[in-house]
């Protein structure tokens, strides 16, 4: 039986809330991932590595099978499309919403110009709406894009409404609440069951662990 299993992770701000759940589930790499310039890492789990890729490359590693499980945000999940996959544990982490924003609320008349990276998902939604839209493709900096006169509204993934704010920006509708989530292919999750199971359980016992705490400290702040 293959024992073998290969974890992609996203790097940046998600991999640091995941190496701790991956560790309450008994997977932990033998070096350190931020101080390496290495993309793949052993584990103590003999036979089980991370492969660390850009957020965005997660879906396709796991979809085609060069990695058997993922760990993925839903606004990437959302824009790949999450063909070829099962989501398998919302991992309850990088909690944020995908949300349109503008600077007026006022929506001109015609079409609307809107800017984003996330392509289509800001087609669907639009769509479901039966608005008609020009959809602006940007990779970053989208609040500049209503500032300069580019487009009407963007559609971006909002925390703290921090960044909104400091540009003169107001978040408007909701499209979508995020966090991370596991994911497997299709036929890593048929093929090796017997070794993706029993993370699956840990996570679920660790993410209630989590969630239980967190409820706790909200109660003692009142
Ligand atoms: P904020 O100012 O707190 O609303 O954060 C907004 C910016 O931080 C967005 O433009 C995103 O690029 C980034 N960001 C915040 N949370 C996340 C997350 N969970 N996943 C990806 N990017 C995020």
């Amino acid at each position: 039986m293959d024992q073998t299993l290969t974890i992609a992770l996203s790097k940046g701000r998600i991999l640091k809330d995941t190496l701790p759940l991956l560790k309450a589930a008994g997977i932990e790499p033998i070096e350190d991932i931020f101080t390496s310039r290495k993309l793949i890492f052993e584990t103590n789990v003999p036979g089980v590595n991370f492969v660390i890729l850009r957020a965005t490359d997660v879906p396709s590693y796991v979809e085609l099978g060069a990695a058997d499980l993922g760990v993925s945000g839903k606004d990437v999940l959302l824009e790949h499309g999450g063909k070829g996959m099962y989501e398998l544990v919302d991992l309850n982490i990088a909690r944020c919403k995908l949300m349109t924003a503008g600077i007026d609320d006022v929506e001109p008349e015609g079409r609307l110009k809107v800017a984003t990276k996330f392509v289509n998902v800001t087609k669907r939604y639009y769509a479901e709406l039966g608005r008609q839209v020009d959809i602006i493709k940007l990779y970053g900096a989208m609040e500049l894009a209503p500032i300069m006169g580019l487009a009407d509204r963007i559609v971006d993934i909002v925390d703290t409404g921090n960044t909104l704010r400091a540009n003169g920006l107001k978040p408007f509708e909701e499209i979508a609440d995020i966090s991370s989530r596991l994911v497997a292919g299709k036929s890593a999750y048929k093929n090796k069951h017997h070794l993706i199971q029993p993370i699956i359980e840990k996570l679920d016992r660790a993410i209630n662990e989590a969630k239980e705490l967190e409820a706790k400290e909200l109660e003692a702040q009142g």
